[in-house]
């Protein structure tokens, strides 16, 4: 007989998303001929930049041709994208990190998850709430809680609540975690982390020999020059924390697929003896064993995001979006909505009125405005009573939802 990995039958019903679906799809049913407008799941309008769209071409063609031909790739990405993502994300700020530390991947959905796996099982786990979802569901996934409770939170998992009140920023927890998930700027509250309260966290870890998990997805959406974009902007922060970054909403490849885990050289964690291990070289030996790498043309078409043009075509995309994001605040608290993010981040957290429940609201906005957002409880039991749209549209939906939404 098979039996099932029972870790599963703990997850709360469904993803967030394929609800949304699936009550969007009944409207539009039960409603032909009407626009919905969908302001929803987090994934980019603008098609890659004309910079990419040729390197992804030319890499195509080198596949085309005996002498250019490649078959298998370095599992951990070619030079050319790890050497060009340290020098330009990294170096260029300031923050040494080499080309060796860089872990190219299809996904940081994917590596966030399979990150747990080099990680023993005993560690304590805190994650903030509300955040992406993948974080919690992978942990359950990986056997490491228990049940889900009534209040919504799987047993064993630290939550960090992150409400109006803290700013939505965390704080640090009174048990003491090992594995600490940190997502900056904030999906789905916007929210960003200075540098202060970053090196709190870094310092955190230090002095209980703890890893950060640091997911970095938004970090080209800041737009506030004192905000660090990595986390190894603050000193120290090499020796506990780990970084992922994505090129889904920086450059739009959430349909072409290209991400990177940076794991530098002197992270270690422990075995039960107590003697240290380097981090990357499990996560190297992982890569290795369970993965062959992103496609040529793809890690071709993402160096070139690199170029002096590249980056010019990608920050206007970039901008585009946080126009939008600017006119969604803006008219969103004109309407008389208390409204949260949207300045470093390209979704606007906003409170529902009169007490209402994250998912009424959604459904009143669907019916009401034919409009489609996110309920904020589907990124955790604190997000409930709250709403994120999304910048992620077209310039002439964002001002049509706006207008319906101030005519409710
Ligand atoms: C969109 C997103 C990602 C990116 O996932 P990919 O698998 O690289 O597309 C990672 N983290 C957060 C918080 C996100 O919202």
């Amino acid at each position: 007989m098979a039996f099932i990995n029972e870790n599963y039958l703990k997850l709360q019903a469904g993803y967030l998303f394929p609800e949304i679906g699936r009550r969007v799809n009944e409207f539009v049913k039960a409603n032909p001929g009407k626009k919905v407008i969908r302001m929803g799941i987090g994934d980019v309008t603008q098609p890659l930049v004309p910079s990419v769209v040729k390197a992804f071409h030319e890499g195509v063609e080198e596949m085309a041709n005996k002498e250019s031909f490649k078959g298998y790739g370095p599992e951990q990405g070619y030079g050319f994208l790890r050497e060009a993502i340290a020098v330009n994300a990294f170096n260029a700020r300031g923050v040494d990190i080499s080309a060796d530390e860089i872990f190219i991947s299809d996904g940081s959905k994917c590596d966030t998850g399979n990150i747990q796996e080099i990680f023993g099982h005993d560690n304590k786990i805190a994650i903030g709430d509300p955040v992406y979802p993948v974080y919690a569901d992978t942990t359950v996934m990986a056997g490491k809680t228990g049940v889900c409770q009534p209040n919504g939170y799987y047993e064993g998992i630290i939550y960090m609540p992150c409400t109006a009140e803290n700013h939505f920023i965390p704080e640090l927890p009174t048990e003491t975690p090992d594995l600490i998930f940190l997502c900056f700027p904030n999906n789905p509250t916007g929210a960003v982390a200075s540098r202060e309260e970053l090196k709190k966290w870094v310092d955190y870890a230090t002095e209980n020999k703890s890893i950060i998990l640091f997911d970095a997805a938004y970090e080209a959406f800041i737009t506030n020059d004192s905000i660090p974009h990595s986390i190894y902007e603050i000193e120290g922060a090499k020796k506990v924390a780990l970084e992922f970054r994505s090129l889904s909403k920086t450059a739009g490849f959430t349909g072409t697929r290209l991400a990177y885990t940076v794991i530098p050289n002197e992270l270690v964690a422990y075995d039960k003896k107590g003697n240290p291990h380097q981090v990357s070289k499990l996560w190297n030996r992982r890569h290795t064993t369970k993965f062959n790498g992103v496609s040529y043309p793809v890690q071709k078409a993402a160096a070139a995001i690199f170029t002096e043009e590249g980056k010019k075509e990608v920050q206007a995309v970039i901008d585009y979006y946080m126009e939008n994001a600017r006119i969604m605040k803006k008219s969103l608290a004109e309407t008389g909505f208390e409204v949260f993010g949207g300045e470093n981040a390209p979704y606007i957290w906003v409170k529902t009125k009169n007490g209402m429940k994250s998912w009424e609201f959604f459904d009143k906005l669907l019916n009401e405005a034919n409009v489609v957002g996110t309920p904020g409880s589907g990124f955790g039991p604190a997000g409930e009573g709250y709403f994120r749209f999304s910048a992620f549209a077209d310039r002439e939906n964002v001002l049509e939802a706006m207008e319906r939404i101030k005519n409710l």
